[in-house]
């Protein structure tokens, strides 16, 4: 199996070629056609695996394949568990997104740093948030950040986003979001906490073990 055949278009597998990666990873295969029909998915998969170029190149498919809007608005919500991971999925983003025909915004949020610069660069928008969930609070209270539009909710490493209070923080970032809209749950290990989330949150998910 490659790239081409997983549904991406030449952009996406130039930029695959790019960033070395010859052939999909397991878990690329199974979720990639999966998330460009637009389903749900709850995902067992450790780090690794290739997970986030997984759910990342679907979704920028998806950016190119329907017509951009005329003011940059947010389509896709990755939250994650902690700021070297938001760096990380950010730079896979920018990196996986540099040949799409519109250039690409990522914005990426997290604690530890002070917040103007983020404030500074969410204006005039971003096509794809990456943020952990306490600043990306912090962000929507002060209405630096509009999240209305998005069409894509990734919860990137489930399991730790819950062992560090995400399950405080999940109504208010859910009450952000509008109520249709792809959603995807990244875990490395399936708790009954895991569980309870994936079943509040996903419609009728596809279930992939990588
Ligand atoms: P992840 O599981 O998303 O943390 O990815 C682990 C590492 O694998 C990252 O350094 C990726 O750049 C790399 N990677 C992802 N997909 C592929 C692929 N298809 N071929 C080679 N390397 C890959």
């Amino acid at each position: 199996t490659n790239f081409a055949s997983l549904g991406l278009s030449a952009p996406l597998l130039q930029a695959c070629a790019e960033a070395g990666y010859a052939t999909p990873t397991a878990i690329q295969v199974e979720v990639i056609p999966l998330l460009l029909r637009g389903q749900d998915l709850l995902a067992l998969a450790p780090t690794g695996s290739g997970k986030t170029a997984a759910f990342a190149l679907p979704l920028l498919q998806r950016f190119i394949d329907r017509r951009p809007h005329a003011f940059r608005r947010v389509r896709a919500l990755v939250l994650v568990p902690t700021r070297e991971l938001a760096a990380q999925v950010g730079e896979t983003f920018r990196r996986l997104g540099a040949s799409c025909p519109r250039a690409l915004k990522v914005a990426v949020l997290h604690g530890g740093v002070s917040v103007n610069p983020q404030m500074m660069a969410l204006r005039g928008g971003a096509d794809v948030v990456v943020a952990t969930p306490g600043r990306l609070l912090d962000l929507l209270e002060k209405n630096a950040v509009r999240l209305d539009t998005v069409e894509a909710l990734v919860l990137d490493e489930a399991d730790r986003l819950l062992d560090l209070g995400f399950s405080a923080e999940r109504e208010r970032v859910l009450a952000a979001l509008p109520p249709h809209r792809q959603n995807l749950l990244f875990s490395a290990t399936f708790p009954p906490e895991v569980q309870a989330l994936a079943d509040g949150l996903l419609r009728d998910p596809a279930r992939v073990d990588a």
